[in-house]
C-alpha cells in the first residue's frame, strides 16, 4: 500500500516540478536557480526546493558525468545561479576549476557527498592501479580515493537530500520552512525505497554479477548483492584483452549470469565479455542516472526501482 501511494505522489510531485521549462523561464520571477550535475541530484533538488527553485540539469540523459562539458548556454545559466549542486568525490572532473570559470560570486557550490560519514564511503576501485597506470594514459578522466556512486545507496542519499535542503535554506532562508517540509517527506519516500529493495532483492536466488563499471557498489553493500568485477574500470575505456580474459575467469569461477551495461556507454565491451564468458551469461541494461525525459526514469525512486526491477528478471 505504501509503494503504491509513494509512486502516485512521486508522479504528482514529477508532473508540477518538471512540467513546463520554457513558460517558467518567462515568470521565473523570484525562484532560486539552481544547477544540478546529473539526473538524481536534479531530482532531489525539485523535490526539496518544489516551486521555489528553477533545476537546471547540466550532464543531460544518456551522457556520462565523468566525461562530461557544460555547454555555453548552461554556462550562462551558471552565471545567474546561486547554487551549483554536485556530487563531489570527483564524479565531476570538469567541475574542479568551474567556479573561476564562471565568475559569479553569489554561486555556491555544494558538494553533497560530503554530507555522508566518511566510514560509509567505499575505496575506489583501481586507484592502485590508476596510481600506477598515471602518466602513461594522459587524459583519461579519474575517480577519486572513494567510489563516488553514493546516490546508489538510498540511504547515503539522505545526506544528499540534507544536504540540498541546508543549502537552500542559507540561500533563501524566508522559506526555510518549506524546504525543511519537503525534505522531510522526500526522506520517508526514500526510507519507504530502501525496505521496498531490501525485500526484493532479498527474494533474488543469485547474487553474484558483474557491472559496467563501479556504479553500483554502494547498492551492492547495501543490500548484500555481490559485485564480482566491472568491465570498465575507467569508464569510457575499453577493456584490454588480459582484462577481459581475467573478467571472464571470475565469472566462470563465480558463476555469474549477467554482465550489465549501461546506457551511458556502448554496451560493446559488455557483450563481448558476456559472449565470451559462454552461452548463460547475459547482457542486461542498470541505468545509474535515469532520464527526464523517460516517464519510466524521470524520478529518482522510478529509476531506483526500474532498476531493481531489471536485477529481478536478471538475478532471480
Ligand atoms: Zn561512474
Amino acid at each position: 500500500m505504501g509503494a503504491a501511494l509513494a509512486v502516485s505522489v512521486s508522479l504528482l510531485l514529477a508532473v508540477a516540478a518538471g512540467g513546463c521549462g520554457g513558460a517558467r523561464d518567462a515568470d521565473s520571477g523570484g525562484k532560486v536557480k539552481v544547477a544540478a550535475s546529473i539526473p538524481p541530484l536534479a531530482d532531489f533538488a525539485k523535490q526539496v526546493g518544489g516551486d521555489r527553485v528553477e533545476v537546471e540539469l547540466l550532464v543531460p540523459a544518456g551522457a556520462s558525468p565523468h566525461t562530461y562539458e557544460p555547454t555555453s548556454g548552461q554556462m550562462k545559466f551558471l552565471s545567474e545561479a546561486r547554487l551549483l549542486i554536485l556530487n563531489g568525490l570527483e564524479l565531476e572532473a570538469w567541475a574542479t576549476d568551474i567556479l573561476n570559470k564562471v565568475g559569479n560570486s553569489g554561486l555556491t557550490k555544494v558538494e553533497t557527498a560530503a554530507a555522508i560519514p566518511e566510514g560509509d564511503l567505499i575505496p575506489a576501485a583501481g586507484e592502485e592501479h590508476e596510481r600506477e597506470d598515471e602518466g602513461q594514459e594522459g587524459e583519461e578522466h579519474h575517480h577519486g580515493i572513494y567510489d563516488p556512486h553514493v546516490w546508489l545507496d538510498p540511504r547515503l542519499a539522505v545526506h544528499q537530500v540534507q544536504a540540498i535542503r541546508d543549502a537552500l535554506i542559507e540561500t533563501d532562508p524566508e522559506h526555510k520552512q518549506e524546504y525543511w517540509d519537503n525534505a522531510s517527506a522526500f526522506i520517508e519516500e526514500l526510507e519507504e525505497l530502501d525496505a521496498w529493495i531490501s525485500e526484493q532483492v532479498g527474494a533474488f536466488t543469485h547474487r553474484k554479477f558483474v557491472a559496467f563499471h563501479s556504479s553500483w557498489a554502494y547498492f551492492a553493500a547495501r543490500y548484500g548483492l555481490e559485485m564480482v568485477g566491472v568491465v570498465e574500470e575507467l569508464p569510457g575505456k575499453e577493456p584490454s584483452a588480459a582484462d577481459v580474459a581475467g573478467l571472464v575467469d571470475d565469472i566462470q569461477r563465480e558463476g555469474v549470469k549477467v554482465v550489465f551495461a549501461e546506457p551511458q556507454f556502448s554496451p560493446r565491451a559488455a557483450e563481448a565479455v558476456a559472449e565470451a564468458s559462454g552461452g548463460e551469461v547475459k547482457v542486461a541494461i542498470l541505468d545509474p542516472l535515469g532520464n527526464p525525459e523517460d516517464p519510466e526514469t524521470d524520478t529518482f525512486v522510478k529509476l531506483l526501482r526500474h532498476d531493481v526491477e531489471r536485477m529481478r528478471q536478471a538475478l532471480e
